[in-house]
């Protein structure tokens, strides 16, 4: 959960969270909460952009023989990271190579969901190369739908985008 520091909206905590599991484990910084609200301010600020890592997560993303939920290195096959049945786009910024046992168990799951309900892994500790992925999505989905502003008040809303503030 992020900080009371962070308001309690879609679009903060994607750049929240995006600073947590995307940027400070690349740093070597991850738990590192002064670095990860630094690199969320910054992020906030226009000073970095989700877009840098673009490239870095695209390339992870697309590598064949390791699994991008769990790193099993083994013969990988190409999953989703939001399913379609939920608005998740078609195109390689939504694919990633997984090992058969995760790409089975995951399926067109929500990735939260199978991730927390399913595996009974911590929110927190979502993988960076899905997580990256995911993120991305849901700001482009909520910069379409006017859903930044949004409330949230947990990780697993946001796809779904939060609820309407009063
Ligand atoms: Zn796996």
């Amino acid at each position: 959960m992020p900080p009371r520091a962070v308001p309690r909206t879609v679009g903060d905590f994607i750049l929240y969270y995006y600073a947590k599991l995307v940027i400070a484990p690349s740093a070597g910084e991850a738990g590192n909460y002064r670095f990860i609200m630094d690199r969320y301010k910054r992020l906030k600020r226009g000073d970095i952009h989700m877009s840098d890592y673009d490239r870095e997560i695209q390339k992870l993303a697309q590598q064949p023989g390791v699994c991008a939920f769990c790193g099993k290195q083994c013969k990988t096959v190409i999953t989703e990271v939001v399913p379609r049945r939920l608005g998740g786009p078609v195109g390689i910024h939504n694919l990633v190579h997984a090992c058969p046992e995760c790409a089975a168990s995951k399926k067109d799951k929500d990735l939260l969901e199978w991730w927390c309900n399913d595996l009974g892994r911590d929110k927190d500790e979502l993988p960076r190369i899905p997580a990256g992925l995911f993120l991305k999505l849901a700001y482009e989905r909520h910069t379409v739908g006017f859903g930044l502003k949004r409330r949230c008040e947990d990780i697993r809303d946001i796809w779904h985008g939060g609820r309407e503030s009063k």
